[in-house]
């Protein structure tokens, strides 16, 4: 079955600080999203990766993130647009006749390991739609004009994550049906829900982290030391957690 993965990096988001997008930031001397392309493409289970960046910056990532890590030639780069929705929407159309699976993950998770990708991929092909996410461990309110409406249940509440993935026709479906609706959706697996499908939970682990602020890229730089410690690239790392919510 052909898998075609879709990294959206086209952000100008710098919340990280500085004037560099948090894709491209170092983290231990190499990009963040040299590291996720890297983990992605040594897990063998993808076929073709589009990774979707700012317009105009196509030429130099393909020189600085690519070429200089001699990262392999299923990698393809595409001009993004203003919203996550739309690089996604943009890179979905580059997918190549054939493709199956559809693969969605964010540029600026480098700690995705081979295990939970192939976990999420056994999972969308057994039930159409798979997202990576873990339990929550904090209490969730839902807030309205300064003051809680109301806790939803701890135990039903989970964080979704990547890698997110799905049949192709479904999620070309769940993005033309949003645009169509004027819907933005904040993750992928939303557009798929809302055509009424089930989506099936991968447990994931806390160290996928994305990395948004300052203080994340700090706790990047921790993980990345404790995994080297323990002899692994981020690609080989498995959990020794259970792998279906419903082994918890
Ligand atoms: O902004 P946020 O943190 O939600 O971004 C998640 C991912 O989506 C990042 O990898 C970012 O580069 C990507 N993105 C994109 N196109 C945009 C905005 C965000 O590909 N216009």
């Amino acid at each position: 079955m052909s898998v075609t993965a879709i990294v959206p990096a086209a952000g100008l988001g710098r919340r990280v600080g500085g004037n560099i997008p948090k894709q491209f930031r170092l983290l231990s001397g190499m990009p963040i999203l040299t590291r996720t392309l890297l983990n992605l493409t040594t897990s063998g289970l993808i076929d073709r990766l589009i990774v979707v960046v700012p317009p105009g910056t196509e030429d130099w990532c393909q020189k600085e993130i690519i070429a200089s890590y001699s990262l392999p030639s299923i990698i393809e780069i595409v001009p993004g647009g203003a919203e996550r929705q739309e690089s996604v929407f943009l890179g979905l159309q580059r997918a190549p006749a054939g493709t199956e699976l559809v693969v969605i993950h964010d540029a600026v998770r480098p700690f995705v390991s081979s295990d939970l990708l192939r976990r999420t991929t056994e999972a969308a092909r057994k039930f159409r739609a798979a997202v990576a996410a873990v339990p929550a461990v904090e209490t969730v309110k839902v807030v309205e004009s300064g003051f809680i409406r109301k806790t939803p249940s701890r135990d039903s509440i989970w964080i979704a994550q990547t890698p997110q993935t799905f049949e192709r026709d479904l999620i070309e479906e769940g993005v033309r049906r949003a645009v169509a609706d004027g819907v933005h959706g904040t993750d992928d697996a939303m557009l798929v829900e809302r055509l009424g499908v089930r989506v099936r939970v991968v447990l994931s682990y806390p160290e996928n982290i994305k990395i948004t602020t300052m203080e994340d890229l700090e706790r990047a730089e921790q993980i990345l030391s404790r995994w080297e410690d323990a002899g692994c690239g981020s690609a080989s790392v498995t959990t020794s957690i259970p792998s279906s919510p419903d082994a918890l």
